[in-house]
């Protein structure tokens, strides 16, 4: 079942230095045309404009989530129970986990009421060059791997390894985002924690003296959400791109005649795309429409292309809408009168993380804690040991922006655009 390659394969990682490759199974994968896509669409979207190296794809992070699992397996093959059943199951899970993720995977989701999840079980299941070379396990072999993924899967010991409050992809995306944008706080000391991994009974337990290893993750899965993943001006272009989209659709719907005919777009203003045609989407393609749409008659989506493509991206403010009911309405009004469309140039975008979690159940999102061996055998939850870990248990921090166009206020003097200046506190 498991053949092997005559010789090892590598590839050369900034991360993990090699990602090795000793399957034929998983060599084949990622040769086929829906992995080799992943190569076209950036890990963190709009995160580029803000800080620059963040250029990195899916490809990458996907082949590093591999080699994270391929490591843990080799730890616990030395456990019963362990068989080579588990280990290729955990493997093909780790390298197609986001292999249905589009361009810019949160606008698109947003504006077109996608899910990434329901594209990653079709590209697996499908008619698809991935589905072909999974079966050459079994026939039930594809939806294995899906169910997986998707969290399903009876063995929770497996699903633990792609997805838990500490499993291999956010192990590699921490590390992965933190060394292409240049910030120092994602790092956390991997080698320890795959050293003091075990397989638990239905999930990834982690050897007490690995404590501070963990700490040390947590705290820096904490400080990425808001230092890289919630950072204003990557959400600043995030909201300008939805926008797009969204006046595009519109235009669609309305019969706008466009320039050049948006053809990758059709089924998705129709909110009836094909897997076939979600596989022709990525970032280069999204990016050529932004490119000819600034010659759009329309003024809007031109504008905001425009403001896309060069980095004219929407300043920003703390605001709470339903706390400041009052100056939301008058903003509104105002923008109005003033000729700039609320609908696309005054926006609220609300980001919020909780670090970690222990287990709440009924929760919106119940999250499975992650528990320590003791010496003696037993499991203890991890806050009810480390300090650190309780002081940020449970705490959901959320946070609430405004963004608007500040240029065409500015440029404004009018009765409306001296308001809006006011209301906005800008000059
Ligand atoms: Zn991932």
């Amino acid at each position: 079942m498991l053949e092997r390659l005559n010789e090892e394969k590598v590839f050369k990682d900034p991360v993990h230095r090699y990602i090795h490759v000793r399957y034929r199974l998983i060599w084949d994968l990622i040769g086929t045309k829906e992995f080799q896509r992943l190569r076209r669409v950036r890990q963190l979207g709009t995160t580029y404009l803000t800080f620059h190296g963040a250029e990195h794809s899916r490809f990458s992070h996907s082949l590093g989530v591999y080699e994270i699992v391929r490591r843990i397996n080799e730890i616990f093959s030395q456990y019963e129970g362990w068989d080579e059943k588990n280990r290729l199951l955990s493997m093909c899970a780790a390298l197609l986990h986001d292999v249905g993720h589009g361009p810019f995977s949160h606008s698109f989701e947003k504006v077109f009421n996608l899910d990434h999840e329901d594209f990653t079980r079709m590209v697996i299941l499908g008619d698809t060059e991935i589905n072909k070379v999974l079966r050459r396990v079994s026939d039930d072999f594809p939806l294995q791997v899906a169910d997986v993924i998707a969290k399903t899967h009876d063995n929770k010991l497996v699903v633990s390894l792609i997805s838990s409050q500490i499993d291999a992809d956010r192990m590699d995306y921490l590390l992965r985002d933190a060394y292409f944008t240049g910030v120092s706080y994602g790092q956390f000391d991997i080698e320890r924690i795959l050293r003091v991994m075990r397989p638990g009974d239905d999930q990834i337990v982690i050897k007490q003296s690995g404590m501070h290893a963990v700490e040390d993750y947590i705290m820096s899965r904490y400080q990425m959400y808001w230092q890289i993943y919630f950072h204003p001006v990557t959400r600043s272009a995030e909201v300008i791109l939805s926008k797009i989209l969204h006046r595009a659709k519109v235009l669609f719907e309305q019969g706008y005649h466009f320039q050049h005919d948006p053809i990758h777009f059709y089924s998705l203003f129709k909110e009836n795309i094909s897997l076939e045609d979600f596989l022709k989407l990525d970032d280069s393609v999204v990016m050529f429409y932004f490119q000819i749409w600034q010659e759009e008659q329309d003024h809007i989506l031109s504008d905001l292309c425009e403001r896309f493509m060069n980095r004219r991206l929407f300043k920003y403010i703390e605001f709470n809408p339903m706390q400041q009911m009052n100056a939301w309405r008058e903003l509104h009004d105002s923008f109005h009168e003033a000729g700039i469309d609320p609908d696309y140039y005054l926006v609220v975008d609300s980001s919020s993380d909780l670090p970690y979690d222990f287990y709440r159940p009924g929760e919106e999102e119940e999250r499975l804690p992650i528990h320590l061996l003791k010496p003696g055998g037993d499991l203890r939850e991890l806050s009810r040991e480390s300090d650190v870990v309780e002081a940020i248990s449970g705490k959901k921090r959320t946070d609430h922006k405004l963004y608007f166009p500040a240029d065409f206020i500015l440029e404004g003097n009018t009765d409306a655009t001296r308001r809006i200046k006011s209301l906005l506190q800008i000059d």
